[in-house]
């Protein structure tokens, strides 16, 4: 029965453009996983860089590895060993290395089912020379590898383009020699900043149960905490869709990074201060993407954390609209959408816009500093629906900090208001447009100021969705649509623990415990992690990174925030060292190129 997912494999094969089928002979031979089905994975275009930026070295041959499909989990797990790759369909084990791109917390059992499906131990310490090295990275463990530092050799901590070359050089001095692992580990240690052996730092506690510190191990010569690295993407060539596939969710889209990073200081936003500075693509490298495309694309997709924010958003999309290419974006702030983003949206055929309020009320939103008033919101509705576009989406979260049932009203007027402007627009047209509500629970993220923060909880959590469910019930044309607490409860677990947190890991993924079972099961409360609050000297599990970020100015925004105070953008180009980030980075958003 196993054919058949090798079939499938086939079948994926034949749909695919852009693959790269690379003989084996005499390569380092990487199997770069995704944690999760290949129509997720193919869907996400770190995943999809990293795949291309290790093939682009000679002596490497990089293949994919997904989550199985439901359809063949079962007889995976009565014969492991025979997860395979999709280009060859050779077993995991038979890499050298397994490196895995993790994305979203959520994903991590997948990542230690995978292990076991390849028939490699789950634990680090377990491995020996017969097996691949395994290897993470991807922005769930920028922030916080410690949950996974039990299952994974090494972290790659940092951008890739930053990366790859340091840790091939140092490959290259063991020539793919595995019996070498433990000596090949050090030095990755040792020699490239942004690696992290977790096997190499010892973590010491207090009597509550808190981190005392983290130290390496005697005589390692490692450092004491390890570097996150940035790329220079003024330099570097804009991550794109190397594959398209039907079988995504962006099936015929090429996704293009124009920018990394956001200069905004939204404080509950773990990416936009993980990829602190901000730095953009230049519009001739962006558009050279879309003229390699060769156009068979249907839609090019402009993929930053505000988009309309690149200093050259008009004339990339004026450029691609007289080019013919139809075009996506992955965001829009409400308070800058500027006309030529609205004629883009219009000629690209789009039926709905999504905008992010993430809070009801203006106080909520200046306590998590996200500087929109109501009235840039309404503006910017107005403005979308007058443009022909008639379908809204609005993203809020519930259980931030300082929360009150004043600002769940709050969400409800403001959904009211908005439509207003959807029915004025849609007046004389065949049909009324909607609105529908993306309503998330807030977990509080390492390296943002709100780290200190607990989570809500899950019962607080489901009591307020209630609320905004019953008080936008009987307005028509309005949908609302709310994640599982229980899931954010999970998330927040995995986001904010330390290593003895992979004992809830092995039990969920390993011995098909449910998490209620895990939790009653590991004789360590979950909630220590997850609902308390942290002292301001706390020592935090993802501390042993060092991405740049001064403590003190987390913990002021964070004051500022209690305080209802915004605090301004990022200043680029004026020798800012207000967060510590751009003193400490080159190429990046002090360049005089890349202005906001
Ligand atoms: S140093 Fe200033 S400009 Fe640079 S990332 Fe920090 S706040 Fe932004």
């Amino acid at each position: 029965m196993l054919w058949k997912m090798k079939q499938r494999q086939v079948a994926w094969l034949a749909e695919e453009k852009g693959t790269i089928h690379k003989d084996w002979g005499g390569r380092l031979c990487i199997a770069l996983a995704f944690p999760n089905r290949y129509q997720v994975g193919m869907s996400n275009l770190g995943f999809q860089s990293v795949y291309e930026d290790l093939n682009l070295f000679e002596d490497i041959v990089c293949e994919r590895v997904f989550y199985p499909e439901p359809e063949d989990l079962d007889l995976l797990r009565q014969n492991p060993g025979n997860l395979i790759s999709v280009e060859s369909q050779r077993a995991v084990h038979d890499f050298h290395l397994l490196a895995f791109s993790i994305a979203y917390e959520n994903d991590y059992c997948n990542v230690l089912e995978m292990l076991s499906l390849a028939g490699i131990p789950p634990l680090a310490e377990r491995r020996t020379s017969m097996h691949p090295l395994v290897a993470a990275g991807g922005v769930a463990v920028f922030l916080n590898p410690e949950p996974l530092a039990s299952f994974i050799d090494f972290f790659f901590i940092g951008e890739a383009e930053a990366l790859l070359p340091d840790f091939w050089e140092c490959w290259q001095h063991f020539k793919n020699e595995s019996s070498r692992r433990r000596e090949l580990l050090k030095s990755l240690a040792r020699e490239i900043p942004g690696i992290y052996v977790p096997s190499l730092y010892r973590v010491s506690y207090k009597p509550d149960g808190a981190i005392d510190f983290t130290e390496p191990i005697p005589a390692s010569g490692i450092p004491e905490r390890v570097v996150y690295r940035r790329a220079d993407l003024l330099r570097a060539h804009p991550c794109r869709t190397l594959i398209t596939t039907p079988n995504t969710e962006f099936s015929n889209v090429v996704l293009v990074e124009i920018g990394r990073g956001c200069g905004r200081g939204c404080r509950f936003c773990a990416a936009g201060f993980v990829y602190r500075p901000v730095r953009f693509h230049p519009a001739d490298a962006v558009l050279q993407v879309e003229e390699e495309s060769g156009r068979k694309a249907l839609r090019m997709g402009l993929v930053s954390a505000a988009v309309s924010d690149h200093p050259e958003i008009s004339s990339i999309c004026e450029t691609l609209s007289k080019r013919g290419a139809l075009i996506s974006f992955s965001s829009l702030r409400a308070d800058n959408i500027p006309p030529s983003i609205i004629a883009s949206l219009q000629s690209s055929g789009h039926q709905a816009v999504a905008i992010a309020p993430e809070a009801g009320s203006e106080r909520l939103r200046r306590v998590i500093n996200k500087n929109i008033t109501e009235t840039q919101i309404y503006e910017a509705a107005k403005v979308i629906t007058e443009g022909g576009i008639l379908h809204l989406k609005l993203y809020f979260m519930i259980g931030l900090p300082t929360e009150t049932q004043d600002d769940l009203e709050a969400i409800v007027e403001m959904t009211k208001g908005v439509k207003h402007h959807v029915l004025k627009s849609s007046r004389g047209k065949k049909r009324l447009g909607t609105i529908t509500l993306s309503v998330n629970s807030f977990v509080p993220k390492a390296f943002t100021p709100f780290q200190w923060v607990p989570f809500a909880g899950v019962a607080l959590l489901k009591e307020r969705a209630r609320w905004i469910q019953r008080g936008l019930h009987k307005i028509s044309n309005v949908r609302v649509h709310f994640d599982l607490p229980k899931w954010a409860y999970v998330q927040a677990l995995l986001a904010r623990g330390d290593r003895r947190v992979g004992m809830f890991l092995e039990k969920v993924a390993l011995e098909g415990r449910t998490w209620q079972q895990a939790f009653r099961d590991v004789p360590v409360n979950p909630d220590f992690w997850v609902l308390r609050e942290r002292g301001q000297e706390e020592v935090f599990p993802w501390e042993i990174i060092d991405n740049g970020i001064n403590r003190t100015f987390l913990w002021d925004e964070y004051q500022r925030a209690l305080h209802g105070e915004m605090s301004s953008p990022c200043r680029p180009g004026e020798k800012c060292i207000r967060c510590g980030v751009c003193e400490r980075s080159t190429g990046c958003c002090s360049s005089e190129e890349t202005t906001l």
